[in-house]
């Protein structure tokens, strides 16, 4: 269960607001727990507690789920988060496809739909239109009223600034500052959220896959494009206007190849997808050819200098993230990283011992993410929750 934040000192309102948002999150993140179980990890008394768990209660928030045995006294009656109180859809926009689920609030997937994106076009139009379309497509499949839904959140490639509107950055895909936020606005009241791909994905497996327990982590989402979601004692490092963590444009060969950033000898220019794709000799393939051409380059002999090339470099950008941020957990996730961690992982941490300094490198553990590519729609969905966590169930005002 992930640690939880004591309400700061403030008015007794924000206290009220303060230990609600505390018990929800621990009974969010602890699944199944009593009220004596919420008083143990909250600190909170078990009249606090009694009163805020009876308020959730009436909100429909919370449920009583059974109960069980207590050592000699009387059976404690376990709570959960009603998964049926409110839903949220998940967004994956990549290079290749957009792509949305809707959850409950258990992350139970109850509908998804899925768009292939053609090559080099990547309007903002076309994506838009591709989100409104899909969350008509999945409320109607899963019967859910759009008032229901708590929120949208958005994986996307590039930079989301996230201050006074949301302005998405994407280079590959052309988009300097659209206003995506208010796009999809003119199509739905629904509340929108936003995060750069690798971020969600770096918060859905820090939830719910391989990052789960772990405080200080470093997720790297390798697809067509690179990046990184630094974690640092549960928290993500942003930096000023939340670009931190773009690990495939930083430079690992001096006067190297040219990168699609604009860059040149960029990490992404040599363990990107495409960029391994290229180096074999193969020619731009249209989206979901991507992933079975390089499936086909792991079994095929004639393909292993070139994977070896992409190795050692991996190596030494991940060796970087090593030095740099002394992590106690790599997660190597996105769909080229999944496929190349499955058959390459004792390689590729043998590459990063190369480059590591050895102390770190002791400390880390180098491990595969263990949600998959689909991690990006279900960690954007986080983006929804987290809002409801801090909010501590009260709904947002559209
Ligand atoms: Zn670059």
């Amino acid at each position: 269960m992930r640690t939880v934040r004591r309400p700061q000192r403030g008015t007794l309102r924000d206290v009220r607001r303060g230990n609600r948002s505390l018990l929800l999150r621990t009974l969010y993140f602890g699944h199944e727990l009593s009220r004596h179980d919420l008083s143990r990890l909250t600190g909170l008394s078990p009249a606090t507690v009694s009163n805020v768990v009876g308020d959730l209660i009436a909100d429909g928030i919370v449920v009583e789920a059974g109960a069980v045995d207590s050592d000699g006294g009387r059976p404690r009656t376990l709570l959960r988060v009603q998964e049926s109180y409110g839903y949220v859809v998940g967004v994956d926009v990549g290079e290749t496809r957009v792509r949305l689920e809707l959850f409950d609030l258990s992350m139970t997937e109850k509908a998804k739909a899925e768009y292939a994106l053609e090559p080099r076009r990547h309007e903002p139009s076309v994506v838009v239109d591709h989100i409104l379309t899909g969350l008509r497509s999945v409320l109607a499949d899963a019967g859910v009223d759009e008032s229901q839904v708590l929120g949208i959140g958005i994986g996307v490639p590039g930079i989301v600034e996230q201050r006074p509107e949301l302005l998405i950055h994407a280079r590959a895909f052309g988009w300097n500052g659209v206003p995506l936020g208010d796009r999809l606005r003119a199509g739905t009241a629904i509340p929108i959220f936003a995060d750069n791909g690798a971020q969600t994905m770096g918060q859905a497996e820090l939830w719910f896959g391989a990052g789960v327990g772990a405080r200080h982590v470093v997720m790297t989402l390798i697809g067509t494009g690179v990046g990184a979601s630094i974690i640092t004692d549960g928290a993500t490092y942003r930096g000023v206007s939340s670009s931190a963590g773009e690990w495939g444009h930083t430079t690992i060969a001096v006067n190297g190849r040219a990168c699609r950033c604009g860059g040149v000898g960029c990490l992404e220019a040599y363990v990107g997808a495409e960029a391994i794709l290229a180096s074999h000799g193969a020619g731009h393939l249209p989206g979901g050819d991507e992933e079975s051409a390089l499936a086909a380059m792991l079994t095929d002999p004639a393909a292993r200098p070139v994977l070896d090339e992409a190795v050692a470099f991996l190596g030494a950008g991940l060796g970087n993230l090593i030095n740099l941020f002394n992590p106690e957990r790599i997660i190597v996730g996105g769909w080229a990283g999944l496929l190349l961690g499955r058959a390459l992982l004792p390689e590729i941490r043998a590459a990063a011992a190369r480059h590591a300094l050895a102390q770190p490198m002791a400390q880390v553990s180098i491990e595969l993410g263990r949600l998959g590519p689909e991690a990006v729609a279900l960690g954007a969905a986080t983006l929804v929750v987290e809002d409801f966590l801090l909010r501590s169930g009260t709904p947002r005002h559209a």
